[in-house]
């Protein structure tokens, strides 16, 4: 570690948590000054957008840390956050969960509109992706993932809160780069691992000593 910038992993007293001044010197907490971080908390109780994020996601955790799933927190973010029409910005390999997971909304009165990730039918040739990267390697049409088209559907539909199930590393940096609307995670792609990309951490010291 000599030559890397230390960071929270290297802290041995996590003080943010507590505020009882034993921060280290490369930490943020002292970097960042009062003066900032007004800055910051000014937004969050002024701006109308971000007070109902902040204010909602901290009830739904004080609330219910650790007795729901986060398919119920998610529920529960939704109606305490007073969010009306839901877009969800699907895998297609996703689809089915994405189906069940609006039959459940539906019982809870959520009203969601799906869009999946492979909408307009474009060519991976269109932006230039090489044979050799795709799955079919050039044999026939093979489709990109078009996460902006996603982002713009959902937004033209007028949804105010999007969810993303599924969608590959990088497609969901370009979907959320472009909504409209506020984006959460419910379901992170992991082909290897049942969609639990966290297995692979627990399991560095044996199935995944590889990573070593
Ligand atoms: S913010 Fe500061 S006190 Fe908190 S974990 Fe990071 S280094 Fe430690």
């Amino acid at each position: 570690m000599d030559d890397k910038v230390l960071s929270c992993v290297n802290c041995g007293s996590h003080s943010c948590k507590e505020r009882d001044d034993r921060f280290p010197n490369f930490c943020p907490t002292v970097e960042f000054d009062d003066e900032r971080v007004g800055v910051i908390v000014d937004a969050l109780k002024t701006d109308e957008t971000l007070k109902n994020i902040a204010l909602t996601s901290a009830e739904v955790e004080g609330q219910f840390y650790g007795k729901l799933s986060r398919v119920e927190e998610t529920i529960e973010y939704i109606k305490r956050g007073g969010y009306k029409n839901i877009g969800i910005a699907t895998c297609i390999g996703l689809i089915n969960e994405t189906r069940t997971l609006m039959k459940i909304f539906d019982r809870y009165g959520v009203n969601s509109y799906a869009v999946c990730c492979k909408v307009g039918g474009v060519d991976k040739s269109d932006i230039g992706v090489p044979d050799e990267h795709k799955l079919n390697r050039g044999k026939e049409h093979e489709t990109m993932c078009n996460p902006i088209l996603q982002a713009k559907v959902l937004e033209e539909r007028q949804t105010d809160f999007n969810i993303i199930m599924g969608l590959c590393v990088g497609h969901d940096s370009l979907f959320s780069m472009h909504s409209k609307a506020p984006v959460t995670t419910l379901v992170v792609k992991d082909r290897v691992l049942a969609h639990n990309p966290v297995a692979a951490l627990y399991t560095s010291d044996t199935i995944y000593s590889r990573f070593k």
